[in-house]
């Protein structure tokens, strides 16, 4: 897809990684065993076979899925991280600090698809603070989740300036 530096994580920050070179592309996957895995409708994955991929903070544990693939997840906070099979690794999409660089091209296995994916943009849609009256603790929420960039010390330590943590909702 493109040559450049990409970074991400899972949601508590005790996994960081960084994507360079040959970025693949950037796919959904309908399968029942990736709706699973992401606790999810679908996963959304990028393929990473042809970059460079480090893991600069933290050790994945992973689930052998099956006798091919295993899946890899943060153990601390359960962010689903990768889909890996003999031929490469695939990171989930969303764990990227900027998923916006990341649209997918292709839908992988398209049998798996649940009847009412492809009208999920027909919903009616609401933004977060539109629920202020309903939930009122929004109004004062402190976010725990890793900002979307990379970080030298997480979890912030006393004294430390706060991360910037209006990215992220509940
Ligand atoms: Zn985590
Ligand atoms: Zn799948």
């Amino acid at each position: 897809m493109s040559d450049a530096v990409f970074t991400g994580g899972c949601q508590c920050g005790a996994i960081r990684f960084k994507v360079s070179g040959e970025v693949g592309i950037a796919s959904i996957c309908h399968c029942r065993m990736c709706q699973k895995a992401f606790g999810n409708y679908f996963a959304a994955l990028v393929d990473t076979r042809e970059a460079e991929l480090v893991w600069t903070r933290g050790e994945l544990k992973h689930f052998h899925s099956s006798n091919h693939v295993r899946r890899g997840f943060c153990g601390s906070c359960g962010t689903p991280m990768t889909y890996e099979a003999d031929d490469g690794v695939a990171v989930a999409a969303g764990a990227f600090d900027d998923p916006s660089q990341l649209r997918p091209v292709v839908q992988f296995g398209i049998e798996g698809k649940l009847p009412f994916v492809d009208r999920l943009h027909e919903l009616p849609g609401r933004h977060t603070m539109d629920d202020i009256a309903a939930a009122p603790f929004l109004s004062d929420i402190i976010s725990y989740q890793h900002p979307d960039h990379d970080t030298k010390v997480w979890p912030p330590q006393r004294g430390e300036p706060e991360p910037d943590n209006k990215e992220g909702k509940a």
